[in-house]
């Protein structure tokens, strides 16, 4: 399937939408999360047009693969309110509930977070 241009993040990424950053280079840019999860819930994405985990893990250089998880380190480590602990989730596709085909990982914390999987009930 090809790149969806018009999705939310590739928006932010060429600056048709606004964004509070938390970080950016010419690669990456992490933001807040507008409809956070838990008290802390930022979103790290490449800026290339990657639509998934899936398509980042099999078509990124490797330095860029290993960059991406150095700054979402990074980044977690800068927020206070991550000292306790924090969840890292990439959504993949339909059945994962994944809602913006671009590649974004979910930095989440803040709390206690309860359990990460339910599944729905088949009727
Ligand atoms: P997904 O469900 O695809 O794993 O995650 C998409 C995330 O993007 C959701 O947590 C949702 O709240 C967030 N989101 C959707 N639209 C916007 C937006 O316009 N701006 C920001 N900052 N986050 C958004």
């Amino acid at each position: 399937m090809a790149y969806n241009t018009q999705n939310v993040f590739a928006k932010i990424v060429r600056g048709e939408m606004p964004c509070q950053v938390v970080y950016e280079d010419e690669e990456f840019l992490a933001f807040h999360d507008l409809y956070k999860a838990a008290p802390i819930h930022i979103l790290l994405i490449p800026k290339a047009p990657y639509e998934s985990f899936d398509d980042f893990a099999r078509y990124a250089e490797q330095a860029s693969i290993a960059k991406f998880f150095q700054i979402a380190q990074q980044i977690a480590q800068q927020e206070q309110g991550l000292v306790g602990g924090y969840r890292l989730v990439m959504n993949t596709g339909h059945n994962a509930g994944q809602t913006v085909p671009h590649f974004h990982l979910h930095i989440i914390g803040g709390a206690k977070l309860l359990e990460p999987v339910s599944i729905e009930e088949k009727k």
